[in-house]
């Protein structure tokens, strides 16, 4: 498996795009707004058709693109339904948005949950609910490969805000400490924002949130 990470939109959000070209398939981690644009030339190098788009949570900075991209490829929709309204109205969050913008809903076709397992790309993957930054914050956590999306739950020496709408830090905390701390601690930890992580340095340092 390829891991491209393309930072992307109005606050560089972090896609990610994982290919494998054996199989001739891709999954798009989250979709900031004009991504298509970098995850389309991929694609073709890598001869790759663009399965399945998977949402971390449903604010506007990780969904703005994703209408395109599945105009584009056809792509399905994964998403965890506590934030079903966000992503079907993602202009509700407007007024924390820095400027105006049009904003498009994007269609789900699978909600997913906590615990759930399935496959893609050949590898199995585990979803894990971690809301407090917002209801419907889910990481993928690829046991093979060592790696866990993880959205805007953790990021290296932070975590994400818990005042925006739906937020609640204990909860965050508790996610954190429960979901995401718990996972074997050289997993690294790829977050919406920003530098990837490993579990081990943000148990031992994140400052906000301890191990
Ligand atoms: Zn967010």
């Amino acid at each position: 498996m390829n891991l491209h990470v393309l930072p992307a939109g109005p606050i560089q959000t972090n896609a990610y795009l994982l290919t494998a070209p054996e199989r001739g398939e891709a999954v798009l981690i989250d979709a900031p707004g004009d991504v298509w644009a970098d995850v389309e030339p991929i694609l073709k190098k890598e001869q790759c058709r663009l399965t399945e788009l998977w949402l971390t949570h449903g604010h506007w900075d990780h969904t703005q693109g994703g209408a395109e991209v599945v105009r584009a490829t056809g792509a399905k929709v994964l998403a965890h339904a506590e934030d079903r309204v966000l992503i079907e109205t993602p202009e509700i969050m407007e007024r924390f948005m820095g400027e105006k913008m049009d904003l498009e809903a994007v269609h789900v076709d699978r909600w997913v949950g906590q615990g759930e397992k399935f496959s893609a790309l050949g590898l199995d993957v585990e979803v894990r609910h971690v809301p407090g930054h917002c209801p419907g914050n889910v990481l993928f956590y690829f046991a093979a490969a060592g790696a866990a999306f993880v959205g805007d739950a953790l990021f290296k020496g932070s975590v994400g805000r818990a005042d925006l709408p739906g937020g609640d830090f204990a909860q965050l905390e508790t996610s954190i400490r429960g979901q995401i701390y718990t996972l074997p601690e050289k997993t690294v930890v790829f977050p919406g924002h920003g530098p990837k992580t490993t579990v081990a340095h943000e148990r031992a340092t994140n400052p906000y949130v301890s191990g």
